[in-house]
This record gives structure tokens, sequence and C-alpha cells, in this order.
């Protein structure tokens, strides 16, 4: 039988010789050490970018699923590195415990959120990469080693964010916080008031995001803080089980495809049709534990890119990419988001000793997004954005080198640890800019 491997979206695929899904360390030891050349780690697939691809062996931690201890005290705990976000809420919340933050979907495995320095949104809130307290690393010859801010130093730094180039994490240490419940608050703003107040709206709440379709005049925001209300439970839908504003948003991107010109209603419709609470101060919202308030259902197949750039510069940044996209002649439907990442000191992450403003743009899966992309990432190149190693960009060695202070730190580390470039496939090549 032929092995094929997919990502999310669709547009990454493929076929290694292997596929393997060890089920502890020592397997997965064995899988990397006589493992065909380049071997790839995959999480759950929700990267956009090829950096899974090989023609070698690809490895899948679902097998290695789970919590293995934790320490009440420091609030940490030591994660099997397979375990999805999803499948660790509750784990964790059995245990008293939470994630600081986390992003739109907990599909992902927690490895390949670290991987890549996947986030969510608050001012002073980090991403999943930073959070990470140590880990244990299986590298090319299959030996084990473990980093932390106190052994091994220069891994670690290297390591929370390393899109799988410097071996397979087979075990992540957890900073948490005591279990918290989310009150989800929003609706709709002028889109000119929006980016006059994010100073203060940031300021107000733990999580505040907006997404905005750039032909209408309203953005709609998004709140989350901590309450002591009572959580409500959520009830999960399985994957592909649309929501009934999921399918009339599929609908509104079928009808968009068809008929481009309906796309400016289309965005205005669409934007009336969200924000169901009110902005009044004393607005009374969903209440909810962390790990339910912060996921959203995500069934509709889109394609992203995403820059992040300096926190002050997003006002003047997402206006520039919003008239951009109105005036580039390309048909899209989705919405801009824009989101806060505190900053951290982790060497390739792209928020790496800077406060930023993300910035995502998204093009349904059915449509071409290379123009609409290569517009954008033009003006974010010129905001001296970094881009989200998961989504979508063309950014190469030289350009990524300018933009990363510790570069060379990083492949030095990557050099030593894995000299005959065994965890390089040709996307990561020439991301490193390496033979
Ligand atoms: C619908 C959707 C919503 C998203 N929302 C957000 C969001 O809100 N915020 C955000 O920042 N990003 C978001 N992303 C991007 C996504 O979080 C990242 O691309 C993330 O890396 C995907 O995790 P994954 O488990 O699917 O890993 P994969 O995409 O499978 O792998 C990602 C990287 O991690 C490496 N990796 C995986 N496991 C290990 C391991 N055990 N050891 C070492 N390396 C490993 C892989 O080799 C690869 O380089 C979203 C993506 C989608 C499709």
């Amino acid at each position: 039988m032929t092995n094929v491997w997919s990502n999310w979206s669709g547009w990454v695929k493929s076929w290694p010789v292997a596929l393997l899904e060890p089920a502890s360390e020592e397997e997965l030891a064995a899988a990397v050490r006589d493992g065909v050349a380049p071997v790839r780690v995959a999480g759950s697939g929700h990267s956009f970018t090829p950096l899974v691809e090989s023609q070698g062996t690809i490895i899948s931690l679902k097998n290695m699923s789970g919590v293995i201890d934790h320490n009440d005290e420091a609030k940490t705990a030591r994660i099997k590195a397979g375990t999805t976000i999803r499948d660790l809420g509750p784990m964790l919340f059995d245990r008293g415990l939470g994630l600081a933050n986390q992003g739109d979907i907990d599909r992902q495995s927690l490895a390949g959120a670290v991987g890549t320095g996947t986030h969510g949104t608050g001012a002073d809130l980090g991403s999943i990469s930073a959070g990470v307290d140590g880990f244990r690393l299986v590298t090319a010859s299959g030996e084990v080693v473990s980093a932390s801010r106190e052994e091994n130093t220069a891994l670690f730094n290297a390591g929370r964010v390393s899109l799988g180039s410097l071996g397979i994490m087979s075990e992540i240490t957890m900073k948490l916080r005591t279990a918290y419940v989310l009150e989800e608050t929003g609706g709709r703003l002028p889109v000119d008031e929006v980016l006059a107040r994010v100073d203060e709206l940031r300021e107000a709440h733990r999580h505040f995001e907006f997404f905005w379709f750039p032909y209408s005049k309203e953005a709609i925001v998004k709140f989350l803080s901590e309450t002591d209300a009572e959580a409500k439970p959520r009830r999960r839908r399985d994957d592909g089980v649309e929501t009934r504003d999921e399918k009339i948003f599929r609908l509104a991107c079928e009808a968009s495809r068809y008929l481009p010109f309906l796309r400016g209603r289309l965005q205005n419709f669409l934007t009336n049709a969200s924000g169901r609470y009110s902005l009044a101060a004393d607005a009374l919202g969903r209440a909810r534990w962390s790990h339910d308030a912060f996921p959203s259902d995500r069934n509709n197949r889109f394609n992203e890119m995403e820059y992040a750039v300096p926190t002050e510069r997003g006002p003047d940044c997402i206006r520039e990419v919003g008239a951009y996209m109105r005036s580039c002649g390309v048909n899209f439907l989705f919405p801009l988001e824009y989101r806060y990442v505190a900053a951290d000191d982790i060497w390739l992450s792209p928020f790496y000793e800077r406060d930023s403003v993300t910035i995502s743009v998204h093009q349904y899966h059915r449509q071409p997004y290379q123009q609409l992309f290569e517009g954008v990432e033009n003006i974010f190149r010129r905001y001296r954005g970094r881009p989200h190693w998961g989504k979508l960009h063309t950014a190469k060695a030289a350009e990524l080198k300018n933009l990363y202070p510790c570069w060379d730190d990083f492949l030095k580390v990557r050099r030593d640890i894995d000299p005959t470039g065994k965890f390089l496939n040709p996307y990561l090549k020439d991301i490193f800019g390496v033979d």
C-alpha cells in the first residue's frame, strides 16, 4: 500500500517510504536512528507550509499522548509530545490546571504547536512555545537529550521553535496556571474606531482580537476576560460537522467564487450577521473553562499567510493590507485577523524580543492564493514582519537572517546536533540556506 501524508488544507501531499507511528520514546528513537532520510515528524498536519514533506520517513506521534505527571506547586506538567491541545485541555483541567493561552483551534499536537511558535492573543501573553519549561529530544543518532533554562541552554533557546529540524521532541514540560474561567464578549465596531482605540482595548481585556472583512466599514471584535462566573459546559463537535454559521460562510464562499462582483456585499452581510454580544461594559457573555473558551470551529478549509509586525505599527499595517486587498482585483472572502503576542527569548520565534501584532490573511481553499498573498507579503516586508513558520510565506535564509538576531546561533546548534542533515527536507534546506 502506498503511504500518503497530507496537510489539513490539502495543498501539501507527500509519499514517504515509511510512515511510522511509534508508541514510546524507545520506539521513536529506533525509528529516527534507522529511518531513511529526510526524517520528518508530523503533528496534526495543520501547517500550511511543506514542513513535514518527506520522500524518506514521516513519523507521527499520535500514539504518544497523555500527561506524564504534574507539579502542583510549580504549576508545570510533563506532557507527551503527540498530545493534541484538544485532548490536553480536559487532562489538565482534571488536575486543576490550564494552558495560559491558546490559539484559534485546538487540533494541533502540542509539539507541532510549539515547533512553529503557535499563539493566541493577549498583550501580556506569549506564544505556546514561550510556555515551554523544558523538553526531551530524540536526536539523529537515536540518543535522547534534555533541555531547559538550566540544562543545555543553547539547545533550549534554539529548540523551542525549531520546525522539527533539530530532532523530535518526545516530551514537553509546560508552565501552566490554575484552571480558570473566561467570559466571551464582543460585537461590531467601526474599523476606524477600533484602530484608534486598539491600545485601550488591548489593555482592558486579557485577550483582545478583531476580524475585519476589508470591504466592510465595521470590524468584529472579540474579548475573553477572566471571570468568577460559573462556567457552562461546551459540547464539542466532531471534525467535519459544520455549525450553522460555518455552513452560511461556506455557501457565501462558493457564491463569491462564481459571482466575484458579490464579494463586497457578502462581506458586509457576514459582518452584520456577526457580533452577537453587546459592547456595553456590563454585558454578560458566555463563561467557559479556558480550554472550552479558546477554540473555534474551523471546518471551512483555507490557506493562510500571517506575519508578526511590531505592535505599534499594527494599525498602519492592517489599513494598508485592507486597502491593497480591495484594490488588487483578486477575489477573496475571508476576513483579516488581528492579534497580540508578547515578546519572548526564543531564537527563531517571530516574537523574539519584540511585542507583536499578528495579521493573518486567508483564502478559501478552492481559490488561488498566490497573487493575493504576494501583494500582501510585500506590505508585511516593509513593516519588518516576521512570517509565521506554519503559514504560507516566501522568505528564505538571506532575508530571515536579517530578521532574526540569533539566526547564526541557531544554525550552529542545528549543525552540531544533526551534522548530516537527517532532519532537513528540501524546503527546510531552502529556509536555512544549507545544501
Ligand atoms: C484551521 C487552523 C487554525 C490555526 N490557528 C492558529 C492560531 O490560532 N495561531 C497560530 O499561531 N497558528 C495557527 N495555525 C497554525 C498551526 O497552529 C501551526 O501550523 C502548528 O504548527 C500546527 O501544529 P500541528 O500539530 O498540526 O503540527 P504540524 O503542522 O504537523 O507540524 C508543525 C511543525 O512542528 C514540527 N513537529 C511536530 N511534532 C514535533 C515533535 N514531536 N518534535 C519536534 N518537532 C515537531 C513539524 O516537524 C513541523 O515542522 C492554524 C492552522 C490551521 C489549519
